[in-house]
């Protein structure tokens, strides 16, 4: 069976990350060594779709300069197809400054760049790409007036909607609200979207009947090491994490999201998609990086064996 088509809109960014004994104090200069790793949420979550065997288009912008050169070879290499990219003259491409200590602690600064400049209608433009049987992916790093003009377009287009809504900010219309099929909060995120802790499965049963109040159909909360939970209106259930030594959490939530898109434009059922993007977020968690870190599907067919 070949799969529905899928798209991601987000950000990208170029990381530019640190490794430090420790955190540097104000006017402090210390030794560190740098890596230039490709990320920014949406671009995190198309390539780990893509490297399940899909080829999701990715809406993103792009600045016109060395570091958006190598963002978009760098997902054009993972197999995301990048015709809906753009690339603008005059504009950086998004950066983030990140220093991260032998401890796990970290810094992190982000120029936003060329990310910040997403209009409703870039958005109406790129909807060309959408085909009617998509399953679109959005998170809420792109400007809230586009994502507001991509959501309330879906009555009209028909596509399926998984919103991440990371990191949170106000201005989501209520009627992009209930657009959304599936809101996809980690626990800090449903904290900040409902005023309530998310602290274990039963908690997250009260906060997942506070989201879908918000209008979606469906959430589903991701509790790091704890798994996820599932809530529609007739239907829950959770899943636990799959057990892993971990390495380094970046990303876990991308992955996490890449691989329950991409598993559903697979056509796995729901607690099967649950499931699969449980064990890709659990392998990415293994590995250090972004990206870098996503699995391939023979990573996960012989992780799930
Ligand atoms: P985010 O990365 O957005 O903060 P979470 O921390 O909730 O999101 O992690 C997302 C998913 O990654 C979890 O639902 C789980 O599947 C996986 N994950 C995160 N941390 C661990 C861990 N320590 N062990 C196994 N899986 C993990």
């Amino acid at each position: 069976m070949s799969a529905r088509p899928l798209m991601f809109f987000g950000t990208t960014n170029l990381d530019l990350c640190f490794n430090v004994e420790r955190l540097p104090t104000p006017g402090e200069s210390l030794m560190g060594t740098l890596a230039r790793n490709p990320g920014g949420k949406g671009a995190n979550q198309a390539v780990a779709a893509a490297r399940l065997g899909l080829r999701p288009t990715f809406y993103t912008r792009l600045g016109d300069d060395d570091a958006g050169r190598l963002l978009l070879q760098s997902l054009r290499d993972a197999g995301v197809c990048a015709d809906a990219i753009e690339i603008c003259a005059g504009e950086v491409s998004g950066s983030a400054l990140v220093m991260v200590g032998d401890d796990g602690s970290n810094m992190i600064v982000i120029d936003p760049g060329a990310n910040l400049n997403v209009t409703p209608d870039m958005i109406e433009s790129a909807a060309r790409f959408i085909d009617r049987e998509a399953i679109v992916v959005a998170e809420m790093g792109m400007p809230i007036p586009a994502l507001n003009r991509l959501f309330e377009m879906k009555s009209d287009r028909g596509f399926k909607l998984i919103f991440n809504p990371a990191p949170v900010r106000p201005g989501l219309s209520a009627a992009a609200w209930r657009s959304v099929d599936f809101v996809t909060p980690n626990q800090a995120e449903a904290f900040e979207l409902t005023g309530v802790e998310v602290e274990d499965f039963e908690s997250a049963a009260g906060v997942a009947a506070k989201l879908l109040d918000l209008g979606p159909r469906a959430a589903l909360i991701t509790l790091g090491a704890q798994g996820a939970y599932y809530a529609d209106a007739t239907s829950s259930f959770a899943l636990r994490a799959f057990p892993v030594k971990v390495v380094d959490t970046t990303a876990a939530g991308d992955a996490f999201n890449g691989a329950f898109a991409a598993s559903l434009a697979q056509g796995l059922p729901l607690r099967e998609a649950v499931r699969k993007a449980l064990a890709v977020a659990a392998l990415c968690v293994t590995r250090r990086g972004a990206q870098s870190a996503m699995p391939t599907v023979q990573a996960v067919d012989e992780f799930l064996k």
